[in-house]
């Protein structure tokens, strides 16, 4: 039986850390901001950016969101982006995802200063990342390998599956693995098989959206299994790994909820307290 990778508790820790490394910086009249660019009302967007904010405040950043209708034009949003690049006390900043269609993503992300870009969602970030150069590694990317190494197996010449290749949890997932001397292989919806590549996984990350997608007689014994999916299903979230089958095959495996999500705000503060060291040479 699986031991359960508890992202809660493993996140408490880095902000614990976190939390004296702010006590530090503000005996030097340093303290950490945080700027949230939201568009529009999206109710999942809406918990999320709450609860970014909340812990970020709770450990003492100065963090705020600045919220526009959902209609706003790209030179709105542009003009906001570049004040806040020039705000000395903002060091972090992040564009809450999705956008309206009307907003091209890329566009935005790119406006972002790449020393204020703690989602690491520029072009710059993203390409430092893959040159094995990381900047600001993507936050949940960042959790998921940190939850990986707390289980104390080292990545190094183990089988790594990814599921989902998406700009910001699949393709870096894979580069960071593979910067840990993994061999990774990454799975999308055109891949044949998966179960084929999911049952020879030590380490298996599922990031697809697809919920159950991943069943117990798919998951290598003894593997790690990371489930980054959140799907909501009857009003409940639910994961892309059926949990009950899996936890039987597994070594660690990751609750949702409680796995990869608290992992990703402990990973956006720790940039956004690396970008303000930066920013101050402290
Ligand atoms: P995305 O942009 O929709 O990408 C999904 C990826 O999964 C795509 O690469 C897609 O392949 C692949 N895929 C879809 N169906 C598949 C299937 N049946 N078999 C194999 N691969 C399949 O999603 P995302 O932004 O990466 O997010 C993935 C999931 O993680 C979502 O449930 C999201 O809510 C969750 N998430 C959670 C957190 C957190 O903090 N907990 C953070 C981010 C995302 P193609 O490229 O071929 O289309």
């Amino acid at each position: 039986m699986g031991k359960i990778l508890d992202g809660k508790k493993v996140s408490q820790k880095i902000l614990a850390s976190l939390r004296k490394e702010i006590l530090v910086l503000n005996g030097k009249g340093i303290v950490p901001g945080l700027a949230i660019v939201q568009v529009g009302q999206n109710p999942a967007s809406n918990v999320y950016v709450s609860k970014k904010l909340e812990t970020a405040v709770g450990l003492g950043f100065n963090a705020f969101c600045e919220k526009f209708p959902a209609g706003v034009s790209f030179e709105e949003i542009k003009a906001k982006i570049l004040q806040l690049n020039g705000d000395k006390k903002v060091s972090g900043m992040i564009v809450q995802l999705p956008l309206p269609k009307q907003l091209d993503e890329g566009k935005v992300m790119e406006l972002i200063g790449s020393r204020k870009d703690v989602d690491g969602f520029s072009f710059v970030n993203q390409g430092k990342l893959f040159a094995g150069e990381p900047s600001f590694i993507p936050a949940t990317p960042k959790g998921i390998l940190a939850l990986i190494k707390s289980t104390g197996k080292p990545v190094k010449g183990k089988n790594c599956v990814v599921v989902g290749r998406s700009n910001i949890v699949g393709k870096p997932v894979s580069q960071l693995l593979l910067a840990e001397n993994g061999t990774v292989t990454v799975c999308h919806s055109k891949t044949k098989n998966i179960g084929w590549f999911t049952k020879n996984a030590d380490i298996l990350v599922v990031a697809a959206g697809k919920p159950r997608l991943i069943k117990g007689s798919m998951v290598k014994k003894g593997a790690i299994v990371i489930d980054v999916g959140t799907t909501k299903v009857k009003g409940k979230l639910v994961g892309d790994v059926d949990f009950e089958s899996a936890k039987k095959r597994a070594s660690f495996i990751t609750p949702v909820p409680g796995g990869v999500g608290p992992m990703t705000i402990a990973s956006l503060l720790q940039n956004t307290v690396a970008a303000c060291r930066m920013q101050n040479n402290a």
